[in-house]
Protein backbone atom coordinates (compact mmCIF):
# COMPACT_ATOMS: atom_id res chain seq x y z
CA UNK A 1 0.00 0.00 0.00
CA UNK A 2 2.79 2.52 1.13
CA UNK A 3 4.16 1.66 -2.30
CA UNK A 4 1.28 2.03 -4.34
CA UNK A 5 1.25 5.40 -2.58
CA UNK A 6 4.86 6.76 -2.99
CA UNK A 7 4.38 5.51 -6.62
CA UNK A 8 1.50 7.77 -6.97
CA UNK A 9 3.32 10.57 -5.29
CA UNK A 10 5.45 10.25 -8.31
CA UNK A 11 2.83 10.91 -11.17
CA UNK A 12 0.80 12.78 -9.11
CA UNK A 13 2.54 14.96 -6.74
CA UNK A 14 0.40 16.05 -3.87
CA UNK A 15 -0.18 19.81 -4.73
CA UNK A 16 -2.54 22.68 -2.75
CA UNK A 17 -6.20 21.79 -3.28
CA UNK A 18 -6.49 25.50 -4.26
CA UNK A 19 -3.68 26.70 -6.03
CA UNK A 20 -1.89 23.67 -7.23
CA UNK A 21 1.53 24.36 -5.13
CA UNK A 22 3.48 21.36 -4.51
CA UNK A 23 3.17 20.38 -1.22
CA UNK A 24 5.71 18.06 1.03
CA UNK A 25 3.52 16.15 3.30
CA UNK A 26 -0.32 15.49 2.64
CA UNK A 27 -1.94 18.11 3.62
CA UNK A 28 -5.17 19.87 1.81
CA UNK A 29 -3.60 23.53 1.04
CA UNK A 30 -0.41 25.46 0.97
CA UNK A 31 0.27 27.66 4.19
CA UNK A 32 -1.09 30.81 1.81
CA UNK A 33 -4.60 29.26 1.23
CA UNK A 34 -4.79 27.60 4.23
CA UNK A 35 -4.46 31.29 5.56
CA UNK A 36 -6.87 32.93 3.38
CA UNK A 37 -9.26 30.26 4.01
CA UNK A 38 -12.31 30.88 6.67
CA UNK A 39 -13.27 28.05 8.55
CA UNK A 40 -15.94 28.33 10.63
CA UNK A 41 -14.68 28.51 14.15
CA UNK A 42 -16.21 29.93 17.56
CA UNK A 43 -20.07 30.99 17.71
CA UNK A 44 -21.82 29.39 14.93
CA UNK A 45 -25.79 29.59 14.10
CA UNK A 46 -26.95 26.29 15.74
CA UNK A 47 -29.33 25.45 12.24
CA UNK A 48 -27.18 27.02 9.28
CA UNK A 49 -23.58 27.05 10.66
CA UNK A 50 -23.15 31.07 9.61
CA UNK A 51 -20.85 32.45 12.01
CA UNK A 52 -21.92 34.95 14.35
CA UNK A 53 -20.74 37.65 16.49
CA UNK A 54 -20.56 37.68 20.44
CA UNK A 55 -20.45 35.19 23.20
CA UNK A 56 -22.50 32.39 23.52
CA UNK A 57 -25.54 31.94 24.30
CA UNK A 58 -28.14 28.79 24.44
CA UNK A 59 -29.20 28.44 20.79
CA UNK A 60 -27.68 31.31 18.80
CA UNK A 61 -29.83 31.73 15.08
CA UNK A 62 -28.28 34.31 12.53
CA UNK A 63 -31.10 36.68 10.91
CA UNK A 64 -32.04 34.31 7.73
CA UNK A 65 -33.01 31.50 10.40
CA UNK A 66 -34.81 33.37 12.30
CA UNK A 67 -37.04 35.19 9.88
CA UNK A 68 -37.45 31.63 7.97
CA UNK A 69 -37.12 28.63 10.95
CA UNK A 70 -35.49 25.46 9.57
CA UNK A 71 -37.24 22.15 9.46
CA UNK A 72 -34.27 20.15 10.53
CA UNK A 73 -32.94 20.61 14.21
CA UNK A 74 -29.48 21.61 14.18
CA UNK A 75 -26.57 22.28 11.10
CA UNK A 76 -23.23 22.90 10.86
CA UNK A 77 -21.06 24.29 8.23
CA UNK A 78 -17.08 23.53 8.17
CA UNK A 79 -16.07 26.82 5.96
CA UNK A 80 -17.37 30.39 4.39
CA UNK A 81 -18.34 30.44 0.58
CA UNK A 82 -16.05 33.14 -0.63
CA UNK A 83 -12.47 33.88 -1.62
CA UNK A 84 -10.51 30.51 -1.86
CA UNK A 85 -12.52 28.28 -0.44
CA UNK A 86 -15.40 29.41 -3.29
CA UNK A 87 -12.30 28.44 -5.72
CA UNK A 88 -12.31 24.62 -3.76
CA UNK A 89 -16.04 24.29 -4.05
CA UNK A 90 -16.31 24.99 -7.61
CA UNK A 91 -13.37 22.26 -8.05
CA UNK A 92 -14.90 19.75 -6.48
CA UNK A 93 -18.26 20.45 -7.95
CA UNK A 94 -17.07 20.87 -11.72
CA UNK A 95 -13.37 20.11 -11.63
CA UNK A 96 -13.32 16.52 -11.17
CA UNK A 97 -11.14 16.86 -8.54
CA UNK A 98 -12.34 13.87 -6.23
CA UNK A 99 -8.87 14.36 -4.05
CA UNK A 100 -10.63 17.20 -2.70
CA UNK A 101 -13.33 15.15 -0.77
CA UNK A 102 -11.10 14.07 1.56
CA UNK A 103 -9.96 17.06 3.66
CA UNK A 104 -13.11 18.72 2.97
CA UNK A 105 -15.06 15.14 4.98
CA UNK A 106 -12.07 16.10 7.49
CA UNK A 107 -13.23 19.85 8.26
CA UNK A 108 -17.20 18.97 8.03
CA UNK A 109 -16.20 15.84 10.46
CA UNK A 110 -14.38 18.29 12.80
CA UNK A 111 -17.43 21.07 12.12
CA UNK A 112 -20.29 18.74 13.22
CA UNK A 113 -18.86 17.26 16.24
CA UNK A 114 -20.92 19.04 18.71
CA UNK A 115 -24.26 18.31 17.11
CA UNK A 116 -23.43 14.51 15.53
CA UNK A 117 -26.27 12.13 16.68
CA UNK A 118 -26.11 8.89 18.44
CA UNK A 119 -27.01 6.06 15.74
CA UNK A 120 -26.73 8.27 12.17
CA UNK A 121 -27.84 7.55 8.94
CA UNK A 122 -26.17 10.27 6.51
CA UNK A 123 -28.02 10.63 3.37
CA UNK A 124 -26.37 12.90 0.25
CA UNK A 125 -28.76 15.73 -1.06
CA UNK A 126 -29.99 13.72 -4.21
CA UNK A 127 -29.43 14.46 -8.13
CA UNK A 128 -31.73 14.13 -10.99
CA UNK A 129 -30.10 11.07 -12.58
CA UNK A 130 -29.89 13.47 -15.91
CA UNK A 131 -27.49 15.76 -14.32
CA UNK A 132 -25.96 12.68 -12.55
CA UNK A 133 -24.94 11.68 -15.88
CA UNK A 134 -24.16 14.90 -16.94
CA UNK A 135 -21.82 15.09 -13.88
CA UNK A 136 -20.27 11.79 -13.23
CA UNK A 137 -20.77 12.42 -10.03
CA UNK A 138 -22.32 14.03 -7.48
CA UNK A 139 -20.52 15.79 -5.34
CA UNK A 140 -22.65 15.85 -2.13
CA UNK A 141 -22.33 11.87 -1.85
CA UNK A 142 -19.06 11.67 -2.11
CA UNK A 143 -18.99 14.29 0.88
CA UNK A 144 -21.25 12.13 2.78
CA UNK A 145 -20.10 8.67 2.24
CA UNK A 146 -16.75 9.88 3.53
CA UNK A 147 -18.09 11.74 6.33
CA UNK A 148 -20.10 8.41 7.50
CA UNK A 149 -16.68 6.68 7.29
CA UNK A 150 -15.23 9.52 9.40
CA UNK A 151 -18.30 9.05 12.00
CA UNK A 152 -19.05 5.55 12.06
CA UNK A 153 -22.11 6.34 10.87
CA UNK A 154 -24.46 4.28 8.35
CA UNK A 155 -24.63 5.28 4.63
CA UNK A 156 -27.94 5.16 2.75
CA UNK A 157 -26.57 6.77 -0.68
CA UNK A 158 -29.88 6.58 -2.91
CA UNK A 159 -32.23 6.75 0.51
CA UNK A 160 -33.90 9.98 -0.87
CA UNK A 161 -34.28 10.20 -4.60
CA UNK A 162 -34.32 13.32 -6.76
CA UNK A 163 -37.08 13.28 -9.01
CA UNK A 164 -37.15 16.96 -11.15
CA UNK A 165 -33.97 19.05 -11.36
CA UNK A 166 -33.84 22.38 -9.66
CA UNK A 167 -35.00 25.78 -10.64
CA UNK A 168 -32.29 27.72 -12.56
CA UNK A 169 -29.66 29.66 -10.39
CA UNK A 170 -30.71 33.41 -10.48
CA UNK A 171 -33.87 32.36 -9.46
CA UNK A 172 -34.96 34.05 -6.51
CA UNK A 173 -35.31 32.92 -2.75
CA UNK A 174 -39.27 32.07 -3.74
CA UNK A 175 -39.12 30.76 -6.84
CA UNK A 176 -35.76 28.23 -5.21
CA UNK A 177 -38.42 27.12 -2.54
CA UNK A 178 -41.16 26.64 -4.92
CA UNK A 179 -39.58 24.99 -7.89
CA UNK A 180 -38.20 22.18 -5.05
CA UNK A 181 -41.93 21.80 -3.57
CA UNK A 182 -42.26 17.49 -3.84
CA UNK A 183 -39.07 16.95 -6.05
CA UNK A 184 -37.28 15.21 -3.42
CA UNK A 185 -39.06 11.80 -2.27
CA UNK A 186 -38.55 8.96 -0.43
CA UNK A 187 -37.25 6.34 -2.51
CA UNK A 188 -39.93 3.82 -2.28
CA UNK A 189 -37.44 0.52 -1.52
CA UNK A 190 -34.33 2.13 0.09
CA UNK A 191 -35.96 4.68 2.27
CA UNK A 192 -37.25 2.16 4.94
CA UNK A 193 -33.56 2.55 6.32
CA UNK A 194 -34.56 5.79 7.72
CA UNK A 195 -37.21 5.05 9.76
CA UNK A 196 -37.38 5.77 13.21
CA UNK A 197 -33.44 6.92 12.82
CA UNK A 198 -31.42 9.84 13.63
CA UNK A 199 -30.46 11.53 9.53
CA UNK A 200 -27.72 13.68 8.79
CA UNK A 201 -28.08 14.98 5.37
CA UNK A 202 -25.01 16.52 3.67
CA UNK A 203 -24.79 18.76 1.18
CA UNK A 204 -21.78 21.42 -0.36
CA UNK A 205 -23.42 24.75 -0.03
CA UNK A 206 -25.96 26.35 1.51
CA UNK A 207 -27.24 29.18 -0.18
CA UNK A 208 -30.58 29.76 0.84
CA UNK A 209 -31.54 26.33 2.39
CA UNK A 210 -34.23 25.55 -0.46
CA UNK A 211 -32.71 22.13 -1.63
CA UNK A 212 -31.75 21.31 2.02
CA UNK A 213 -35.55 21.92 3.42
CA UNK A 214 -36.99 19.75 0.23
CA UNK A 215 -34.27 17.17 1.50
CA UNK A 216 -35.75 17.26 5.01
CA UNK A 217 -39.11 16.79 3.90
CA UNK A 218 -38.50 13.76 2.18
CA UNK A 219 -36.56 12.34 5.13
CA UNK A 220 -39.44 13.08 7.71
CA UNK A 221 -41.76 11.56 4.77
CA UNK A 222 -39.30 8.68 5.20
CA UNK A 223 -40.15 8.04 8.87
CA UNK A 224 -36.45 10.28 10.27
CA UNK A 225 -37.10 10.85 13.92
CA UNK A 226 -35.02 13.74 13.69
CA UNK A 227 -32.83 15.39 10.87
CA UNK A 228 -29.71 17.53 10.94
CA UNK A 229 -27.91 18.75 8.10
CA UNK A 230 -24.07 19.47 7.61
CA UNK A 231 -22.78 21.13 5.01
CA UNK A 232 -18.95 21.79 3.53
CA UNK A 233 -19.51 25.80 2.44
CA UNK A 234 -22.47 28.33 4.17
CA UNK A 235 -22.60 31.11 1.68
CA UNK A 236 -22.96 34.16 4.15
CA UNK A 237 -24.96 37.55 2.59
CA UNK A 238 -22.69 40.23 2.04
CA UNK A 239 -22.56 42.76 5.21
ZN1 LIG B 1 -2.62 27.10 -2.17
ZN1 LIG C 1 -28.66 30.34 10.48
Amino acid sequence: MRYVQSLLDVVYPPVCAICDTPLAGRVGLCGCCWSSAHFIQGLCCETCGAPLPGESCRRPLCDECLATPRLWSAGRAAVAYSGTMRDFVLRLKHGDRLDLVAPAADWMSAASRQIWPDDAVVVPVPLTWRRLVHRRYNQAALLARALAKRRNARFAARALVRVRAPAPSGADRTARFAALDGAIRPHPNIAAALLGRNVVIVDDVLVTGATLTATTRAAFAAGAADVRIVVLARALQEA
